[in-house]
């Protein structure tokens, strides 16, 4: 097993150029947040995860989680002292609140602390990440009460928070949880129903963990819009605050699981009479009733990032261990290399094209999630009302994007290191293998990332008439055009070109657009994105869509491109093709597109009104 080293210059460049620290510094909230103290903050946090977090590992890996006959479930060897370690030193606090003991730091240092601890530990990393969640949840929709009560045990680490979604019946398509919840004479509820999967539902690391539970009033409406959110809390509370009664939750069992075996994922049961008999667990409404689903959200935003970093997180690790591995073995004679000589693995060209396609994938995953991280702390922190409403547009477009790509190829690559391993690999020895295994949950839950592929069409393309995907593709058509300027990354400029293009097109097919035939009257179900984007024919987007100014109500033509120094290369591609071939092209795409429309009006889930309930429902999750 090789040790793990935090990529420290890695980040700070990421947080230097892309998040642009100094600048968030210059917030009055993060006024003592400057680069080179955050810098020294990382470093040490990368000393602690890889002494105290990172060793725990394998050994979580191997031993597991035990749920015992009464309900309560240990976690693996040295974890219960590891996190008190952890909470001692005071890491979950980092980003959070100073009104409840938080450090007050941006969030996307909170984002590269996790990246370090994730790195170290996955199934360690889960309890803080449940509670962070929470945390924001409680922040956001809780009143004072709630917040004076909870929030300083939850930022200290002292309790550790859990999100209770998923039933039986209810996995992707939330709105089919079945859970109760009755109003008690006290104001206070009632919660009976089971839950599934639920992360760090029970343990031994902290002495209270604060559950939020989504559940149904007895009156709601049917589906996610008549879904609450309730705080249920493991150990009720005195009037002083200390410790009171079990409240009515039970770890039923613990699922045996391909990887974060650390982890314990629990069934529990809420309100079953395993103690006490209240008529159900007792659970505090947080926000409004009925409203649960949007105070979910706030949770699940954050959580959504959050495993996107873990496949950032996996990669990382599997990569060092890969890279270390890659000098260590050797076999076969490089080219090049002096006969008879037995070269290291790493001097072979298609290893080397293993390393170089992770460590490359590895800086944009860096990039991508912590750019997104940076524009929550704008949308949130920004002085100006026009700064803060861009920056929540770019968040909300990078979330799905962060989750759904950011753990594909945290597959894809902990994968290709387990190939560089070759059959050392395969087996559990080296430990690289635990790396493929942990990460395959990450494309699986906070909404499967074919439910965060209908986020992004259904949603978060559309966002402001499809002008908010336009304007990030015209900044990344400019960058293309002053890649192909610098003649030594012309190769990568006109790749990103060449993506640009796909996406402009694609995302012009899927912006909404009035009809030709009702000639003004914005689509059904799209009108207000409608009316503000391509309303009357004219696009909110000067440059993206400049090339079709005026004709927005008849069909496409040609894909939109940036219009700057890098779209005019792509236009000159495009130019290069002889004109029968474009013409031929044109109309091919013209009748695959009416094909397409004809068997299918709109093909994707989320963005059609006219699709069933059950569909409509996975929207929300
Ligand atoms: C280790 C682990 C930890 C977890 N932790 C938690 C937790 O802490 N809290 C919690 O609440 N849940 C948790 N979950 C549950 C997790 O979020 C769900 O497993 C996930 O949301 C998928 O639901 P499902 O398993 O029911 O799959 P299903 O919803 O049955 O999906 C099966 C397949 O169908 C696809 N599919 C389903 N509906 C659609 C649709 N409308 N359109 C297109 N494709 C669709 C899915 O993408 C998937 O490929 C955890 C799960 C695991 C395994």
């Amino acid at each position: 097993m090789t040790v793990y080293a935090a990529p420290l210059a890695d980040i700070a460049f990421v947080l230097d150029r892309i998040c642009h620290l100094g600048d968030l510094a210059e917030f009055e909230q993060f006024a003592h947040a400057d680069p080179a103290l955050v810098n020294d903050l990382l470093a040490e946090a990368g000393r602690f995860m890889a002494d105290t977090i990172a060793p725990l590992n394998p050994t979580g890996d191997a031993q597991g989680c035990t749920r015992h006959p009464d309900g309560s479930v240990t976690t693996p060897d040295g974890f219960v002292a590891a996190y008190r370690a952890y909470v001692d030193a005071g890491w979950g606090a980092v980003p959070f609140d100073p009104t409840y003991g938080g450090g007050g730091f941006p969030w996307v240092v909170g984002i590269a602390l996790q990246e370090i601890l994730t790195s170290a530990n996955m199934a360690f990393s889960m309890a803080p990440l449940l509670t962070q969640g929470a945390i924001d949840a409680i922040s956001h929709h809780g009143d004072d009460a709630l917040r004076n009560v909870y929030l300083p045990k939850m930022i200290s680490g002292e309790w550790t928070g859990s999100m209770n979604l998923t039933e039986p019946d209810a996995g992707s398509d939330v709105g089919a949880v079945r859970t109760r919840a009755v109003r008690a004479e006290d104001g206070s509820y009632r919660i009976s129903g089971t839950k599934i999967f639920i992360s760090f539902g029970e343990h031994d690391l902290a002495e209270n963990i604060v559950h939020l539970v989504l559940a149904r009033t007895p009156d709601a409406a049917p589906g996610t819009r008549g879904i609450s959110c309730f705080i249920v809390p493991k150990f009720l509370l005195n009037d002083d605050g200390s410790l009171g009664a079990h409240n009515d939750v039970t770890c039923v069992s613990i699922e045996h699981k391909t990887g974060i075996k650390g982890s314990p994922t629990c069934v529990l049961s809420f309100g079953e009479g395993a103690f006490g008999d209240e008529g159900g667990a007792v659970g505090y409404l947080l926000g409004e009733e009925q409203r649960g689903m949007a105070t979910m959200f706030t949770m699940m935003n954050q959580a959504r990032l959050s495993v996107g970093l873990q496949g950032l997180a996996l990669a990382e690790r599997a990569y060092q261990q890969a890279l270390q591995y890659s000098h260590d073995r050797h076999q076969g004679r490089a080219p090049g290399a002096p006969a008879g000589e037995s070269s290291s693995i790493v001097d072979h060209p298609d290893v080397r094209r293993m390393l170089l396609t992770m460590k490359a994938t590895i800086e944009a995953m860096r990039r991508l999630v912590y750019a997104n991280a940076a524009a929550i702390d704008r949308s949130l922190h920004a002085a100006d009302p026009g700064e803060r409403a861009a920056a929540t547009e770019v968040a909300a477009l990078l979330t799905p994007l962060s989750k759904g790509w950011g753990t594909d190829m945290g597959v894809e690559l902990t994968g290709i290191a387990v190939q560089i391993h070759g059959g050392m690999g395969f087996v559990e020895e080296t430990g690289v293998a635990q790396h493929w295994r942990d990460s395959r949950i990450t494309t699986i839950y906070e909404g499967t990332n074919g439910i965060q592929a209908i986020d992004l069409v259904g949603r978060k393309l559309t966002m402001r008439g499809g002008a908010v995907v336009k304007e990030h593709l015209t900044e990344a058509g400019e960058l293309a055009g002053r890649l192909v300027a610098a003649s030594e990354l012309s190769l990568a400029g006109g790749r990103l070109l060449s993506s640009v293009e796909t996406d402009g097109r694609a995302v012009h097919r899927l912006a909404p657009r009035p009809r030709r035939r009702s000639a003004g009257a914005p689509r059904r179900g799209h009108a207000v994105s409608a009316g503000a984007g391509d309303g009357g024919g004219r696009r909110p987007d000067g440059a993206f869509g400049a090339g079709c100014a005026g004709r927005s109500r008849g069909r496409p033509r040609g894909p939109r491109l940036p219009a700057r120094q890098g779209a005019r290369d792509a236009v000159l591609l495009r130019a290069d093709r002889p004109a029968g071939r474009r013409a031929r092209g044109r109309g091919l795409r013209w009748r695959r597109r009416a094909r397409v429309r004809h068997r299918a009006p709109r093909s994707v889930a989320g963005v059609d009104p006219r699709l069933g309930p059950a569909r409509r429902r996975v929207r929300d999750r």
